[in-house]
């Protein structure tokens, strides 16, 4: 199996850029030669020459938004310095920008470094096809050109779409995967059970988005649910970087999910049935993260695509811009919604029940009050009933 992954990915063996070895005193590293199987394990080793007694070699792993992991070399027979790498204990960022060297000390204290050697940690479980256009690059396995193609189109379609919501520029190329089944998506990020229902994925510093879509007769239907909505997150973080984990999850989530070319069908029944039981969210409970479980999650999902409809057909998309720079101030859930919108977040829940969801408000003060009113009866109807029979 091993021999297979080996042969079918040419990224397989990365190696330094083409600068030559380093030469400090009496120590010098070749180039070092990365060698992994995704998820698994990675190898790292440069050839070494030292006539100095070694105390410490170390190998130091750098990769965005993360912190710089070391970890023990060893000098092997060959003369090679050489880390091997549990992948499962120590992850490392998927479609990353990866960069490492070795460090070694001497006995009487000496330091020597290796160059720096940088190689894109790919998952190369699976041999991918590529497509791309000035935009997007799109990767895809096991299907056909025009499964490609049509990834490409639905990208094109989706960032008009997305940019309708969110004033911001796509950085260029987007990178796409198209994984086949949201299990190998899952592996890829190394998500645990607890976010079974994670269908796609965007690494916005990293300019890349993992979706995934079954082949089948729903697989149009599903890239054009899942690659505009992950575009936005690209184009959300395009506007406001590294402020993006501020801002409240119903804005991102709502902005994305409006921007999908498939709106999912289902949304609209799962607040009819949520208005129905009185188990509507509040959206001051969405502000820093959704429902972990599967059926709160996608009411979570539902009502905010539809407050953010609501929003955009009121305050049109410089509104929606407003919100993204407020929270990106530092404001708070609440607060920020007044800055922009001139109107609380309470407000504006409010609104959007009546307007979008024609709940009105004596309905909804007589349902709030129901659990009272029905107390009340119970109080108020035996001594009631009492006196009509002392009355007779
Ligand atoms: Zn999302």
């Amino acid at each position: 199996m091993r021999k297979i992954l080996l042969c079918c990915w040419i990224a397989l063996f990365l190696f330094t850029t083409a600068s030559p070895a380093s030469a400090q005193g009496t120590v010098t590293f070749g180039e070092i030669q990365t060698n992994y199987n995704f998820g698994d394990q990675a190898v790292f080793q440069a050839d070494l020459n030292t006539s100095e007694s070694v105390q410490e070699i170390v190998l130091f792993l750098e990769q965005p938004g993360e912190d710089t992991l070391v970890r023990p070399a060893v000098i092997t027979q060959n003369s090679q310095a050489e880390t091997v790498l549990d992948l499962k204990e120590y992850p490392l960022r998927p479609f990353a920008q990866i960069t490492c060297y070795f460090r070694l000390k001497t006995l009487d204290g000496q330091s020597f470094e290796s160059n720096r050697a940088t190689f894109h940690y790919t998952d190369n479980r699976f041999n991918w096809d590529l497509l791309e256009d000035e935009d997007f690059q799109v990767y895809w396995y096991g299907r056909g050109i025009t499964f490609g193609q049509s990834v490409l189109n639905v990208a094109r379609a989706g960032l008009e779409s997305a940019q309708r919501y969110i004033n911001a520029p796509m950085p260029q190329p987007l990178q796409i995967y198209v994984y086949d089944n949201a299990a190998d998506l899952q592996s890829a990020l190394s998500l645990g059970l607890q976010n079974a229902w994670v269908a796609g994925h965007a690494s916005p510093d990293l300019n890349t988005v993992l979706v995934s879509i079954p082949s089948g007769p729903q697989q149009q239907l599903e890239l054009e649910r899942q690659i505009p909505h992950e575009i936005a997150h690209i184009l959300q973080y395009s506007l406001v970087g590294d402020k993006y984990a501020q801002m409240p999850v119903w804005l991102l989530e709502g902005t994305a999910s409006l921007a999908e070319l498939y709106p999912n069908p289902d949304y609209p029944r799962a607040i009819v049935d949520a208005v129905e039981s009185g188990s509507l969210l509040a959206f001051d409970s969405l502000c820093i993260t959704f429902p972990r479980d599967a059926s709160g999650a996608f009411l979570a999902y539902a009502q905010s695509e539809s407050f953010i409809r609501f929003l955009y057909r009121t305050y049109g998309t410089s509104g929606l811009s407003g919100l993204f720079e407020a929270y990106s101030d530092g404001l708070g859930c609440e607060e920020g919604a007044h800055a922009a919108l001139n109107t609380g977040l309470d407000e504006l829940e409010y609104r959007w029940q009546q307007s979008a969801l024609g709940i009105n408000s004596e309905w909804l003060v007589v349902r709030n009050l129901s659990p009272y009113l029905l107390l009340l009866a119970v109080l108020l109807v035996p001594p009631l009933a009492v006196g009509l029979t002392k009355r007779k």
